[in-house]
């Protein structure tokens, strides 16, 4: 996938020069020139292995480096550190805080604008929550909107199309249909074609000022190479995006044209694609990606894709708390973190024995975990250890803004809060008296 491809010679050329000795003045050039030649292979735009080589170089032999034992990792975190640097260093975030938030897809035909807006939408419904509405307004490419329609079905989010309708027309009556079903999220899936053309961009530049979208996001081909610069730059020029999706990074793209985006558009990158299933789309984080490049493995990717089996001590721990009355806020975003790591809830939910569970509570009970879970990490650490705090008018507004859920969602998590605490006292009181088996430690 991406970032392999350099990653190999990336480390090719540091080990060429600096394996077996420490570094010096000499052979810091002589692996610099290396670094170059294996970004430029990679397909990197030039302007940018040059400014980033000048500023690797600046530092490295500006006395930044000691020659010694540790001299190669420090050229290491200096080079990782400049590549963080020119992919953006913090991942770029979706705007979500407006209610319904609109989001608009542009992008040429064959980009992955459709297959993107529909992992968009699975994306935001499974990790914020929200209830999309999808919306095809491609009237042009014969199927576009049935592929939508299609896509949509397989996802269980519903599709707002009207195949024949002037599209500017379908957007508002979709902006519409969205505020009368509770949809807080809408993404538009806009018209394409094979190149730029006036009317192309006449007809976005329409929709964009009738819609007002938090987000114009252009879907772009990974697999293009340097021409993605291009099309991103004109895109921008005409409609003002707010970033950028990277699709079919899971072929054998080079990814140097990617890694450029940011440097010589100013974009962020927000997302990138990863192959044709819904799952596959992910946040882009410029740290895994300098690590990739640099080999140093994708430690949190991994981290995410392994099941991590419960820390049962924890959960003792958290017990012991529980059954004395010190359970807090802070303890209930433990053991929701240690519910994650076990995989979707559903599934935990059903090996309970004996419990008649619906579909739909199982959703239910997902929605709110990832809900609380966003609440929570709007709140302090002492706002956690001490839930009284959240009486607080102030306190409630900022995290209600700083997660960009409603106050009935955290008036939700605070009411369940109190409620479980209080059933743990009662059944902390019940194994004291014997009534209850003692269970952890
Ligand atoms: P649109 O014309 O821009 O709407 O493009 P589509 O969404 O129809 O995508 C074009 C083709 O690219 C489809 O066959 C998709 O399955 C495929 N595609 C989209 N994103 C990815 C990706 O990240 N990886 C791979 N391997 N294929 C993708």
């Amino acid at each position: 996938g991406f970032g392999d491809f350099l990653a190999k010679r990336m480390k090719r050329s540091m080990e060429k020069n600096i394996a077996k000795s420490t570094l010096n003045q000499e052979n810091i050039q002589e692996t610099l020139r290396e670094i170059r030649l294996a970004l430029l292979e990679a397909d990197v735009n030039i302007d940018v292995a040059k400014e980033l080589i000048s500023k690797i170089k600046e530092k490295a032999i500006g006395g930044y480096i000691e020659e010694g034992a540790s001299s190669q990792q420090q050229l290491l975190k200096i080079v990782h550190s400049e590549l963080m640097d020119i992919l953006g260093k913090e991942v770029a975030p979706l705007n979500l805080s407006k209610k319904p938030t609109i989001i608009m897809m542009v992008g040429l035909q064959g980009s992955g604008k459709t297959t993107s807006a529909s992992k968009l939408a699975y994306y935001l419904s499974k990790k914020q929550a929200k209830k999309p509405l999808l919306v095809g307004l491609d009237i042009y490419r014969p199927g576009a909107i049935d592929q939508l329609v299609e896509l949509g079905k397989k996802i269980n989010i519903p599709v707002f199309e009207k195949q024949k309708q002037n599209p500017l027309k379908t957007a508002k009556q979709a902006i519409e249909f969205a505020e009368k079903n509770n949809h807080d999220l809408i993404i538009l899936d806009t018209a394409g074609r094979l190149q730029i053309d006036k009317e192309l961009m006449n007809e976005l530049n329409d929709l964009r000022k009738t819609t007002s979208p938090q987000e114009i996001l252009l879907v772009v081909d990974g697999m293009v190479g340097q021409e993605i610069i291009n099309v991103t730059n004109e895109f921008n020029n005409q409609l003002k995006l707010t970033g950028v999706i990277v699709t079919k990074l899971d072929g054998d793209a080079r990814g140097g044209a990617t890694l450029s985006i940011r440097h010589m558009t100013k974009l962020p990158i927000k997302f990138i694609g990863e192959g044709e299933g819904f799952a596959a789309l992910a946040p882009f984080y410029p740290k895994r990606m300098a690590d990739r490049i640099l080999g140093m493995g994708d430690i949190e990717t991994l981290f995410e894709k392994v099941v991590e089996n419960v820390d049962e001590r924890s959960i003792q721990k958290t017990m012991k708390r529980m059954f004395m009355g010190q359970f807090d806020l802070e303890d209930l975003r433990n053991q929701l973190v240690q519910v994650s790591k076990m995989g979707n809830i559903g599934g935990l939910m059903k090996m309970i024995p004996g419990a008649k569970i619906s579909e739909n509570q199982i959703e239910e009970s997902q929605r709110k975990l990832v809900v609380f879970s966003i609440l929570m990490s709007s709140m302090t650490l002492k706002e956690r250890r001490e839930p009284k705090l959240l009486k607080s008018l102030s306190r409630k507004s900022r995290i209600i803004s700083g997660s960009g859920r409603s106050e009935k969602e955290l008036n939700e998590l605070i009411n369940s809060f109190e409620k479980g605490k209080k059933q743990v006292l009662e059944m902390g009181k019940q194994m004291k008296s014997g009534r209850m088996p003692n269970f952890g430690g």
